[in-house]
């Protein structure tokens, strides 16, 4: 008997007879990244923490991979889609309450939402996170970050559901919190409680408009693209301290700013943002990737490693060289 795939037509049905949100099959998944590249799935938008468990007791039962997507601000989906079931994180599990200094904010609420609506009512901690167009799952997963504020500051427990549908509420230390990660495993977040601090309304949201603009200055925000492309390099203790450090300052000085591979192309903004000028494919930002990184090697003997997720047919992360 052939097993069953996610591109099957009765596998999305019988999910649809499970579940109360939405089951799109050949669903481009170029409409749900923001680099505006990637190749068809089977698309499930849970309504409910309940649709999240069925579906993936359902992929558990018949052996069918699957994937958790948010605003997908940090991954390269392939061009040929995935052939794994997509678990949408958005509306429906997006909520946002508080009680005495905690806040329990849903995976799919937008990151920069949660910001705002949080400085707006007088609590600080995560406000500085109105840069980062990613969902609290997302930022959760990737501790995400910026201007020295991080999701692991201010989260007090995340609550997730296993691969075979269970419920686990994880403490923060538990969770495996380092750089621009976490450990949480293969499971699906659905909300996290996070500890806010109460401050003046109107300077946080001074503070957020501010750095919010300062974003959009120094950044092609408003383009296709993933945010960083490569980590910053861990440097040699002999580096000269005068010479490029972050990856954006070793592209830049090899002078690649400008460089393309078919419809995508390294920002002429931030050297570290390659943005789709509208054709892109997962093939030109793997080719430019390669590229850039064998161009900075040769000159700076820095080898610079991914952040952006690259995702596998079956929904994997995969490394550049697998990639061909
Ligand atoms: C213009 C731009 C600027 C950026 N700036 C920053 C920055 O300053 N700092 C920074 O840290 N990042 C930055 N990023 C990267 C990105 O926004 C963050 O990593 C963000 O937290 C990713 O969230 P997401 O919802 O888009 O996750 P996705 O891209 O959808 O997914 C990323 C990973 O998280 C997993 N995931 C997502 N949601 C869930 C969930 N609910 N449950 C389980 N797993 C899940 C996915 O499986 C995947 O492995 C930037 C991106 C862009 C496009």
């Amino acid at each position: 008997m052939t097993p069953t795939t996610a591109r099957d037509s009765g596998f999305a049905a019988a999910l649809r007879s499970q579940v109360r949100g939405d089951v799109r099959e050949h669903e481009p998944l170029s409409r749900w990244s923001t680099y505006r590249i990637g190749g068809p799935a089977t698309v499930l938008f849970p309504s409910t923490a309940e649709d999240v468990a069925a579906a993936l007791r359902r992929c558990s039962v018949v052996g069918v991979p699957w994937f958790a997507l948010g605003l997908g601000s940090n991954l390269l989906f392939p061009d040929a889609g995935l052939d794994a079931l997509v678990i949408r994180i958005g509306k429906g599990l997006d909520q946002l309450t508080e009680r005495n200094g905690e806040w329990v904010l849903g995976a799919g609420l937008p990151a920069p939402l949660a910001a705002k609506r949080t400085a707006a009512a007088g609590w600080g901690g995560i406000h500085k996170m109105v840069g980062v167009p990613g969902s609290v799952g997302g930022g959760i997963v990737m501790n995400a970050g910026c201007h020295g504020a991080e999701w692991r500051d201010v989260v007090k427990s995340v609550h997730t559901v296993d691969a075979q549908g269970h419920d686990h509420l994880v403490a923060a230390a538990q969770a495996g919190f380092t750089y621009r990660r976490s450990d949480l495993g293969h499971v699906v977040v659905l909300s996290t409680t996070v500890t806010l601090q109460q401050e003046d309304a109107a300077r946080l949201e001074e503070e957020t408009e501010s750095l919010y603009r300062w974003r959009k200055e120094g950044t092609p925000f408003n383009q296709p693209c993933c945010g960083s492309v490569f980590k910053n390099p861990v440097l040699a203790r002999d580096h000269d301290p005068a010479g490029p450090r972050t990856s954006g300052q070793f592209i830049e000085a090899t002078g690649l700013k400008g460089l393309r591979a078919g419809g995508v192309k390294v920002s002429s903004m931030h050297a570290n943002y390659f943005v789709n000028t509208g054709d892109g494919t997962a093939a030109n930002v793997l080719d430019l990737m390669k590229t850039v990184r064998s161009r900075v090697a040769e000159q700076w003997g820095v080898t610079l490693e991914p952040e952006v997720k690259l995702i596998g047919s079956d929904g994997g992360v995969t490394t550049m060289d697998e990639r061909g």
